[in-house]
């Protein structure tokens, strides 16, 4: 059974996104038991497409998608993304995996930029050889510290190559780069939104691969200190899934976005501080504030320019973080 609010939400994206550009399509999922992963085969399959998600588990789950794996257009296939080959005819790849979480990440560099540049040439070659349409999962983190803020499309970044992100910031680099050889060698279509930080239902809460929004909604519903680190004046920009999820859709969707690059996220910018202080509205807990440590290269401000995205498909993220926060508790608080 899937859970009232993620049917809820998905409703939502399935009004803004045309189902006739995937009615009957075949799609590949990679990291499809991941955070973002799981929720494109939830849409995908109501919109009619047959589905398969690839997934090693090892930072996605199966319980993302247990309630999938009756459905006849639904495979699951557990591999690693550079591991795979597949025959059949895909009309569509969504590239999601990933290592995402820093803490995690910072634990599986290696891993981490195996996944992004051979998994990525992986997919490159599927989608060329198939003449699907590839979209890749980029992010933010390619700004590094950003010096422009709201930061657009046209801005290179500010990247530590050696640095403890450098193994997911420049894997998604080295991946950018090899999807535009692709386009210009062979003609590949494809996209690359930068995806901004995303939360809701399902983003992973513990230990390692827990992110500030999940882990401060967890501590915050059991009573427990809120870890802020730093002095928490650094900023994130955070988008609600079901928005993250209709600019994928819409850019993958749209012929105008062919070979673009595009950001995805939400504009509103709040400091960590400010976050956690929502949170505890949001739960309505008992949790005092403890400041930790800031990790090194951790970057001080993080908003994306949206304009391109609304240019290319009509359309921006509208949910606020209030809402996405009260959605987010209350699925997290049934949950634990
Ligand atoms: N952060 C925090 N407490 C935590 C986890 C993260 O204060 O328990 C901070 C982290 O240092 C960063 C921001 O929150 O400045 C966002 O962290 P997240 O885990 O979402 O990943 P990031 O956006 O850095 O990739």
């Amino acid at each position: 059974m899937m859970d009232e609010i993620i049917s809820e939400d998905i409703e939502k994206v399935k009004s803004t996104v045309k189902a006739k550009a995937f009615a009957g399509k075949k799609v590949l999922v990679t990291g499809g038991a991941g955070f973002i992963g799981s929720w494109l085969c939830d849409v995908l399959l109501g919109f009619g497409a047959d589905v398969v998600a690839l997934d090693d588990l090892s930072t996605g789950r199966s319980k993302n998608i247990d309630h999938l794996t009756k459905k006849a257009s639904f495979k699951f296939v557990k591999s690693d993304v550079c591991a795979f080959q597949s025959n059949e005819k895909f009309d569509f790849i969504f590239h999601m995996a990933g290592h995402a979480s820093p803490d995690e990440y910072q634990t599986h560099p290696i891993e981490t930029l195996q996944t992004s540049a051979l998994g990525s040439f992986g997919m490159a070659e599927l989608a060329r050889k198939n003449d699907a349409t590839l979209l890749f999962a980029s992010t933010s983190e390619v700004y590094g510290d950003a010096e422009i803020i709201p930061t657009p499309e046209s801005y290179w970044g500010k990247v530590n190559p050696i640095g403890p992100r450098s193994c997911y910031d420049e894997g998604k680099r080295f991946a950018e780069a090899l999807l535009m050889a692709y386009s210009k060698q062979h003609g590949l279509n494809m996209r690359i939104p930068r995806i901004f930080n995303t939360y809701g239902p399902r983003l992973r809460e513990d230990g390692l691969y827990g992110r500030a929004m999940s882990r401060f909604i967890l501590q915050a519903l059991a009573n427990q200190p809120i870890t802020v680190y730093g002095d928490g004046k650094q900023t994130r920009s955070f988008c609600y899934i079901t928005d993250t999820i209709t600019g994928l859709m819409l850019l993958t969707a749209s012929p105008k976005a062919k070979c673009e690059v595009v950001n995805v996220g939400n504009t509103q910018e709040v400091t960590i501080l400010e976050l956690a202080e929502k949170v505890k509205e949001a739960t309505k807990c008992k949790s005092t504030i403890e400041f930790n440590l800031l990790p090194k290269d951790d970057p001080k401000r993080r908003c994306p320019d949206t304009a391109k995205l609304e240019k290319l498909v009509g359309w921006k993220p509208t949910m606020s973080l209030k809402e996405g926060l009260k959605r987010t508790v209350t699925w997290f608080s049934q949950k634990t």
